[in-house]
């Protein structure tokens, strides 16, 4: 049940990044999960449509990225990915490892529009069709 504060985090961040790019709205986020992380990202997604109401990131969308695991043998300094079956060390069979890479998360990047058209804008005034976009 921690993807809730970690939700709350990215949404954060999230906000934090796109009024610095003065953008009205938050279109997609890009996530990178470890393959070792715990997090979870259907619950990320459930508590992403709550939280994110009524913020400019509502609506946005959840893009998740898999990054495979890692681990450093400590006795013997091979790096290798571990398989399903079992963390120790293909090559010496220790199990005193640490994991190099996969147990991260992290916000990746954020899309974001910035027009500040209103959708109430009088129509044939601007030269941008393409920012109204009925969905
Ligand atoms: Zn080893």
């Amino acid at each position: 049940m921690h993807e809730l504060p970690i939700t709350q985090s990215i949404l954060d961040i999230a906000l934090r990044h796109a009024e610095k790019a003065g953008a009205r709205r938050v279109t997609d986020l890009h996530l990178v999960i470890g393959r070792l992380s715990y997090v979870v990202d259907d619950s990320i997604r459930f508590y992403w449509d709550t939280i994110a109401k009524g913020t400019i990131a509502e609506g946005a969308r959840l893009h998740f990225q898999r990054v495979p695991a890692e681990l450093l043998c400590l006795d013997c300094n091979h790096r290798y990915a571990p398989d399903d079956e079992t963390l120790a060390c293909p090559k010496c069979q220790s199990v005193r490892v640490k994991v190099a890479a996969g147990d991260e998360f992290r916000l990746e990047s954020i899309d974001v529009e910035t027009s500040d058209s209103p959708s109430s804008l009088p129509a044939g005034e601007g030269e941008g069709d393409g920012e109204m976009k009925c969905h």
